[in-house]
């Protein structure tokens, strides 16, 4: 006998994480290759022996040292169990069966999926031609059932960002009674030019619809430990804490992340690298002769089409593990220098057709 399990969940396709096996350079999740710096092992560590404890389940030195550096309130500030989780809340306190979710797409996997778990029904808005959001055909798209509204900036996985005249048109359409989630998963990595910059926290006071979300699991390389925050308005942070897991941000979390605050400067330091490295990453495949847009975020994004799967099958033949989307392209996390090189020798010979993984191409 079935159980009764809701459904329409069997037509949700499961989340796909990136895999790995041993040895393998892995350039699939947007990770960063260093470990936690000592001290923020050291926190680690020294929450260890706590944990017979529940943890803080309001977050509170977490959320003050966020809002003291954020220059917000603490009534402004949730955190979760990494950005999913509240990206999957935000959609949980604003939607159900029949509303729509808007978003541009190709954009990051989880929308969609978190969008049919509640039941309510994603709107995807395809990219412009310079795979970038195309936030006034978004616009164009908002209708009466329209509940909530995701921007990734910079967008996973093309790491294109938009113009910030656009999003400040962008959030000026809007309906004031719709959340929109600005999902700055790679802020840290962002060097915008004049015309893409923009003040996250400035837009976040005077647009009180706007959610700013951000995450410890990129640029701070804590991914492992599952902590995101959201910046909003105060009604929109009371729902958020309605519906948060209780006690989801474990101790060990929550040490570890104010430990990562403390080196903040350090941590930071080494994005320089790694937008140093992007920018070689995309002259070269560049002049190999791929497509590459820019990218804002710590991966590029190479459109391969058909092509796909079969370059993504060749490249873990060859000891790399990309992230493919099939039919449309792959996206690969920029690291260091003898990572990348590793991917791009392979992308030399895919390129002059000496690796073609045994495929026709
Ligand atoms: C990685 C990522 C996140 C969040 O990751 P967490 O580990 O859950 O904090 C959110 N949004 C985008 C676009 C991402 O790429």
């Amino acid at each position: 006998m079935s159980l009764r399990i809701r459904p329409d969940l069997a037509t949700v396709p499961a989340y796909v994480p990136g895999k790995t096996f041993p040895g393998a350079v892995k350039l699939a999740s947007n990770e960063i290759i260093e470990g936690p710096l000592p001290s923020v092992q050291q926190a680690i560590v020294d929450a260890v022996s706590g944990l017979n404890r529940y943890p803080d389940n309001g977050m509170v030195e977490l959320t003050e040292r966020l809002a003291q550096s954020l220059g917000v309130s603490t009534e402004e500030i949730q955190t979760g169990c990494g950005s999913v989780s509240l990206c999957q809340n935000m959609i949980t306190v604003t939607s159900g069966v029949g509303d729509e979710v808007l978003f541009g797409w190709r954009s990051f996997e989880t929308y969609p999926l978190a969008t049919r778990i509640v039941g309510a029904t994603p709107v995807q808005i395809p990219l412009t031609d310079e795979l970038v959001y195309d936030l006034r055909a978004m616009a164009a798209a908002i209708t009466d059932r329209t509940r909530l509204i995701f921007v990734c900036n910079a967008n996973n996985p093309t790491g294109t960002v938009v113009e910030a005249e656009e999003l400040l048109w962008f959030l000026r359409q809007v309906p004031a009674d719709i959340p929109v989630i600005l999902d700055e998963a790679y802020v840290e990595y962002m060097r915008p030019t004049d015309a893409q910059r923009y003040d996250a926290m400035d837009l976040r006071r005077r647009f009180p619809n706007l959610v700013v979300l951000r995450t410890f699991s990129k640029a701070y390389g804590l991914a492992g430990l599952r902590v995101g925050y959201a910046v909003a308005d105060p009604q929109v942070i009371d729902a958020l804490r309605r519906v948060h897991v209780p006690f989801s941000v474990s101790t060990v979390a929550q040490r570890a992340a104010i430990a990562s605050l403390d080196a903040g400067a350090e941590l930071l330091e080494r994005t320089d690298t790694v937008v140093a490295e992007r920018t070689r990453v995309r002259d070269e495949l560049v002049a190999l002769g791929y497509r590459v847009p820019p990218s804002q975020s710590n991966f590029v994004w190479v459109p391969l089409g058909e092509s796909t799967a079969d370059f993504a099958t060749a490249c873990v033949a060859a000891g790399v593990i990309v992230r493919p989307f099939a039919g449309d392209g792959v996206r690969v996390t920029v690291t260091d220098k003898s990572e990348n090189d590793t991917f791009l020798d392979f992308a030399r010979d895919w390129a002059s057709g000496t690796d073609t993984g045994g495929a026709s191409r």
